[in-house]
């Protein structure tokens, strides 16, 4: 009998990301076959082609049944050229809507998803004009691609529109008005082939530097309507791009418990990594069950669940494994200042033990920040 699980499966990008793909793919008997266009793939599992100048692309196809991807900075022309011969999830029009941030804002406001206020400039004149009518701070941001805080200012003042300008080195800017945000939070969900979707419950992230350092789910004083409310935001894009597979919105909390969408990612996401220890299905099966129209696995929290983010330097491997309950999955990168080289999930029976254990393992960790997570305060 056929057993309906698609045996070869390509992945777009050789990262971290793809990486733990493989790793929950391996137990569905799934193989993986990733093109690098990047030339420095890190993957270090399955079969790599390095492809910088896209000459081996038929070779890729050749030995794959279904395509997906890990990373979303590829050219679209590329992804349609493959959706002419092998199944493509998400599609080609997900990546090109989350790829430029007009067209991602232009889609919430047609589905009605609150964002920041923003205008869209070309030049400095425009964005000192564009500060003044928004009121400073702003955040400027590149249109095109921005990640982990890069391509970004803020304006204190709109005088300094000229330095930002340079600084960015872009010729079209998103330009929002910055939000006193109380937490950052996100969403992940997962929509099958059938049109079926399962909601992660939100989590809280930390960011800094524009960079993901801690991310918890569930959290414990989020009221039942604000994940209604979410929910209900990303099942509009779901369904808005006909999706399958993984998709993270990343959102902002504001003092009223309003939320104001900020980014989305048509991909597995880091603020997700926290389900490979913490939920009954990880992001990364769901998003292979998805893909291969599999029916979809259980998105529920076993227990109040924080992730780490080792970032920089490693630190003392051999003691974060000795917390109780605590889970180390790292990604086989050279130390580098600002890499991503690991996360560690910490998982505790509440929120109050979780948070102590979260202290005693960023100390572990010399480039870790202090975690400042909005309900700690409330301890
Ligand atoms: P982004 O690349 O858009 O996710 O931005 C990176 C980080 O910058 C976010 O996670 C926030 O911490 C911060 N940030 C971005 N946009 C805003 C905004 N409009 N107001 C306040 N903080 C922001």
């Amino acid at each position: 009998m056929n057993s309906g699980i698609a045996k070869n499966i390509g992945v777009l990008g050789a990262g971290q990301l793809g990486r733990m793909l493989a790793l929950a793919g391996y137990p569905l008997g799934n193989r993986f076959t990733f093109l690098d266009t990047t030339g420095n793939p890190s993957a270090g599992i399955g079969d790599v082609i390095v492809d910088p100048d896209n000459q081996h692309l038929a070779e890729f196809l050749a030995k794959v049944d279904v395509v997906t991807y890990e990373f979303e900075h590829l050219p679209v022309q590329l992804v349609r050229e493959i959706e002419q011969h092998k199944p493509v999830y998400p599609s080609s029009r997900a990546i090109e809507v989350c790829q430029n941030r007009v067209e991602e804002k232009t889609l919430f406001d047609r589905l009605g998803i609150p964002t920041p206020a923003y205008r869209v400039v070309e030049s400095a004149e425009q964005l000192e004009a564009a500060a003044r009518e928004l009121g400073c701070p702003v955040v400027a941001k590149s249109v095109t691609e921005g990640y982990d805080g890069k391509g970004q200012a803020v304006l204190k003042q709109p005088e300094q529109a000229g330095d930002a300008w340079s600084a960015i080195g872009h010729s079209q800017l998103v330009v929002e008005a910055f939000v006193d945000f109380v937490r950052e939070v996100s969403m992940i969900a997962v929509r099958g082939r059938d049109g079926e979707v399962v909601f992660y419950p939100m989590a809280e992230n930390q960011h800094v530097g524009g960079i993901l350092r801690y991310s918890v789910a569930p959290l414990p004083d989020l009221d039942a309507s604000v994940q209604q409310t979410a929910d209900g935001y990303i099942r509009a894009l779901l369904d808005e791009l006909d999706y399958v597979g993984v998709l993270a919105l990343e959102l902002f909390q504001t003092r009223d418990g309003s939320l104001l969408a900020n980014e989305m990612a048509p991909r597995v996401h880091n603020s997700g990594h926290w389900t490979m220890d913490g939920a009954v299905t990880s992001q990364f099966e769901n998003h292979l069950r998805a893909i291969q129209g599999l029916p979809l696995g259980d998105t529920q929290a076993i227990a109040p669940t924080c992730m780490i983010n080792v970032v920089g330097r490693e630190g003392d491997n051999a003691a974060i494994l000795a917390l109780a309950n605590t889970h180390l999955h790292r990604y086989d990168k050279a130390e580098r200042a600002g890499r991503k080289l690991a996360h560690v999930n910490i998982l505790a029976p509440n929120h109050a033990e979780l948070l102590e254990k979260v202290n005693a393992c960023s100390a572990l960790l010399p480039e870790a920040p202090p975690p400042a997570l909005s309900f700690s305060i409330k301890q």
